[in-house]
Formats: structure tokens, sequence, C-alpha cells
């Protein structure tokens, strides 16, 4: 078995842990440099010697240290190791021509770094730290006789060109000051501005400012931008964030179109309906967050998501998960008049030049209600008017209750404690919610040091854990990824059935509302102009009624039971339509 011992160098803090690691290792103990201190300050642990106790791990007070049994099957180097003690990427996925592959798996196991090896911006070590540099002819030699030899013999003869979108398009208006169509002009190599943007349904916004554009907007301009430059790779980490679920399919078919014989593409995405849309083959990606990522042998898009779902690797008999993700069929709320927690009749709102209209409707004790609807709908407003945050120009909600509210938005500029932020949910859920959120290690941050992703932990476990009774998330699958999108379904669903408590999720990943929910609210109207409530309905109702907007039917799976979009005109598609069947319980 092979054993790696990987060191977090940013937690770690000798200096005021008085060098414990070197002192508590029962081999440094006997005399041996098993943990000795390295040239640049930090500890460095000499795997060959260390036998795997564990105490240097247990006892480091900033949990700095991991101690790793990798699976039987990883006896062998890797492709790219960052330093002494660092993280290591096993095997790579492969571009294939014509192809659209789709990597799937959490962040924080290598992705990023499988995505510069293969753009050739890095030059993998194949774990070798004794050599300064490094070319790609090791790689050649490593993937010798299979299909990733004849690619990277190409990216070696700089028949590879490259164009990446990069995951965190809020980062683009920091460094670019103008408007849309000047940042497009620059990188337009194929003089493809006006086609593309119209594609992508972006052509009215050329003219603003990069700053004032929204989410769903910048992130079409980062696809523009990148589909506007001449390659035969195109790499897109995810492509669909910000963007509503009308939007995702828009982008999707744009993606899938750029697919052929001499162009390769690579999707990162964590909705699952997206990427099961999107990808001919996925690569299942698992490990441990920061210390190291393996990449799967290629899979059918199906097989890779369904194995993604099941946590089991069949082929490398690799467990990555001990549970399985189940779709089943929630039971409804219990819909009788005592049963009924709030209602609303005949509200109208309105915001500037938008109206909301909501007819009537009842949320009921103990259920999950999810939200779908494209942006810029009144979803958010809605949910407001709900929490009380905002006040209706007509109509009424009858119920007056108590409502724990997430936002859409979460303030970023507190610097108080995380523990002072999760204490009710720290007494309260441990288990249940702290746990299963991974917060522990967060607990001693403070709010402004949190990334997008533990953010959007804490403002959810600080939700749910307050006494109220009824739960509104807006948006809580932005910044998560798929692993973690699966888990806090599971952490909701718990809460509904072991604890009572009556939720409504707002969100764009449709797997996920359908995973969670018993009943649904569908928005429609024209964004920015008007928005109407409607529902809540069955799901089997509010599926139809939603995809019938869409003009789009899902399937089931008949091994996962989970959701799967038709493609356009296809047999099953021409089929559930003529049935008036856009979604399948
Ligand atoms: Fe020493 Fe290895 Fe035990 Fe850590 S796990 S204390 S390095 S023997």
């Amino acid at each position: 078995m092979t054993r790696i011992a990987v060191i977090d160098k940013e937690k770690c803090s000798p200096s005021k842990c008085q060098n414990l690691c070197l002192k508590l290792c029962p081999r440094n103990r006997t005399g041996e440099e098993c943990i000795i201190m390295g040239e640049y300050g930090k500890p460095e642990i000499d795997e060959n010697i260390c036998t795997g106790c564990g105490i240097c791990s247990n006892r480091c007070p900033f949990e700095a240290i991991h101690i790793i049994n990798l699976p039987e099957e990883l006896d062998k180097d890797p492709i790219h190791q960052y330093g002494k003690n660092g993280f290591r990427l096993y095997n790579l996925p492969i571009p294939i021509f014509g192809k659209v592959v789709g990597i799937l798996g959490r962040n924080g196991i290598g992705k990023s770094t499988a995505i510069k090896i293969i753009s050739g911006i890095l030059n993998p070590n194949m774990g070798d730290l004794s050599k300064k540099e490094h070319d790609v002819n090791e790689l050649i030699k490593f993937f010798k006789g299979t299909e990733a030899q004849i690619f990277f013999e190409k990216v070696k003869n700089k028949e590879i060109t490259i164009a990446y979108k990069p995951q965190s398009v809020d980062l683009i208006p920091r460094t670019f000051k103008g408007k849309v169509k000047e940042l497009l002009k620059k990188v337009d190599e194929r003089n493809k501005i006006k086609e593309i943007t119209k594609k992508l349904g972006i052509e009215k916004i050329l003219e603003s400012n990069i700053s004032e554009i929204s989410g769903g907007e910048l992130q079409r301009v980062a696809i523009a931008a990148c589909v506007l430059k001449k390659a035969n790779l195109y790499v897109f980490d995810e492509p669909t964030s910000y963007l509503d679920v009308k939007q995702r399919i828009i982008v999707s078919k744009f993606i899938r179109d750029l697919a052929d014989e001499d162009t390769a593409v690579i999707v990162v995405e964590h909705d699952l309906i997206i990427l099961d849309y999107i990808a001919d083959l996925i690569n299942v990606m698992y490990g441990q967050e920061g210390c190291y990522g393996v990449v799967s042998m290629p899979k059918s898009a199906k097989a890779g998501i369904n194995i993604y779902l099941d946590g089991y690797l069949k082929e490398e008999n690799i467990r990555f998960r001990n549970n399985k993700i189940k779709f089943e069929t929630n039971a409804p709320a219990k819909m009788t008049n005592e049963n009924i927690l709030t209602s609303w009749e005949k509200i109208e709102k309105n915001l500037g030049n938008f109206q909301l209209k909501a007819e009537k409707g009842n949320i009921y004790k103990k259920a999950i209600i999810g939200v779908l609807g494209e942006n810029a709908i009144g979803k958010t407003s809605f949910v407001k008017i709900l929490a009380g945050v905002i006040k209706q120009d007509r109509g009424e909600i009858k119920e007056k209750i108590k409502v724990s509210y997430k936002p859409q938005y979460i303030n970023t500029n507190s610097d108080e404690i995380v523990a002072s932020v999760l204490k009710d949910a720290i007494i309260g859920y441990n288990t249940q919610i702290v746990k299963p959120l991974n917060l522990k290690q967060l607990l001693t941050k403070k709010v402004n040091e949190l990334s997008g992703g533990e953010l959007q932990r804490v403002a959810i476990a600080e939700c749910l854990s307050k006494k109220a009774e009824l739960y509104l998330l807006d948006e809580p699958s932005a910044y998560l990824d798929v692993e973690q999108r699966l888990i806090l379904s599971k952490v909701i669903k718990d809460l509904a059935e072991k604890e009572g408590k009556t939720l409504l999720i707002v969100d764009h990943d449709v797997l996920f509302i359908d995973y969670l929910s018993d009943e649904l609210i569908v928005f429609d109207g024209q964004p920015a102009v008007n928005g109407v409530v409607n529902g809540p309905f069955t799901m089997a109702e509010g599926m139809n009624k939603f995809l019938n907007s869409l003009d789009m039917t899902f399937r089931r799976d008949p091994e996962s039971k989970r959701p799967r979009a038709n493609k356009l005109n296809s047999q099953m598609d021409q089929k559930q339509k003529k049935e008036n069947k856009f979604y399948y319980v």
C-alpha cells in the first residue's frame, strides 16, 4: 500500500506549536529523521520512514498534516506533485477531437492542475522532485501506446492551441475596464462577434460597461471571449454558474456544437443535468481535498454520472463515498387546512418598471418546496415578501410566521468569527448541519476571510439553525461543488423529515431541486418586465409546466432514477411531447 504524507504549508505554524510533530513522532524519538525541519522553516516528512501511526496528524493543532493510505491501484508515480509532501495528481483526462469530455468531481482535487498540464501551461514532474526542468517528452513516454501519447505529441509539436474560460468570471471587472464590445474585439481572432453574441443572447449588452452587467451576462461574455479565439481545444471551467435554466440549456447547446473533427472540448461542471446534456464522455475525479486527486478512465456520460452518484468505481474497485445518492419520489406534505403553515392571496408588488403578481397559494407544514424560474423574474422579491424583508403593495400574507432567510447575495464584509455566527448550529445541530457541511475547520476564521463556497455553507448553516417556522434558501447551490450540493441536499431532506422543518428552496440546479422537493413553485413572465408566481404544484405538474415553457423534456434514468434531459427532437423528446409528458415523476 502506498502511503503519502501531505502538509498544508499555509496552515502549518511551527513557531506557534514549538515543532510539536517533530517531538511526538515515534520514529524521531528513536533517533531517526522521519520528520525534519525543512529549508523553508516548515516540517518535512520522509514517507519511506513514516509508519503511518497518525500521531503527528492527530496532534497537530492546526490540522495541517494528513497521512493517507492510497488505494492499492495507485501504486504508481503521480503525474505531478507540488513539492515535498505536497498535493499529488494521478492520471489525466484526455481531450478527444469531435467530443465533449466532461470532468466530474469535487473542488480541490486537481482539476485545474490537470487542465494546465493538458494545455501545456504546466510541465508535470511525474513525481520526480529531484530535477528542476521537465518537458512534455516525459508525458509522451508515460502514456506510450495510448490516445494520450498522440495528443501530447501534438502538444509538443505546438499543434494544439487552447482557449480557456476560467472559473471565476467575477474577477473580470477587476482586470478589464471598458465596454463588453471592447473586451470582445480584443480577443476576436475569428471575426465572429456578431454571430457568437447573438447565439449566446448577449448582443444587446455590447455597449454596456463590463462593471455594470449581471453575473449571468458576465458568464456569457467570458464564454464568448473564449470561443472568439482560434483554438482546437476549448476548455470551460464551470460555464453555467450564475445562469438560469434556460440560459444553461442555450450555453450547453452552444458548447456542444463546438466539437468537430478538428476541435476538442473539455468542460468542468457541477450541475449534473447540464453535464449529462453537454458531455459525450466523463472522467470522474476523486481524492482528498488539498492532498491528492485521481482521474478515472473515461466513461460514457450516463455511466460516469451514475458512478458518481453511487460513490463506487467498479472497474477500478474504488469506493470514494460511503453512501449512494438515491432518487426517490417524495411523498407530498399533508395537504389539510389544519396543516397550512402560511398562505397568500392576490399579492402585487411594483419594483421600478418590474411588476410581480402572485394569485393564491398555500405552504403546508413539513414540506420542501422548490422554486424554479428565469433570472430577473421576481423569485428573490417574492421570497423577500414572504420573509417580510419587503412589503407587498397589494394583497395579503395570511398567517404571520417567523421566517429564517438566506439571501442570494451574502454579506462578506463582517469580521465576526465563524464560531460566533454559528453558535446556534454548534449547540443544536452539530451532527445534522455542522459536521456534514464540514464547517469545523472554518470556525476560527473571520467571515471576511471565507471563500465563496465556504461563505455559502456558513450562511446556509446559520439560516437552518435559527428558530423559525419557514426556512427560505435563495440559490444555496451557488459556489458549491457537486459533492457539496449532494451533501446539502441530504442535510435539507433530513431536517424536513426528522426535525419537521418547512423549507422553500430557490435554485437553478434542476437535479438538486428534483432530489429535494415535495412541491414546486414555477415563475413565468418576461424577465425584468413582469413575473407571475404559479403554484405550489405537485412535482409532476410543476415540472411539466416548467419544462413545457423551456420546450424541453426529461426522462428518468432507469438505474439511478435521476432526471435526464432529452436531446431536442430525439425520439424520446418527440414521444414525450406527443403524450404531453415533459417530465416523469
Ligand atoms: Fe511520525 Fe509518520 Fe507517525 Fe507522523 S504518522 S508521527 S510522521 S511515524
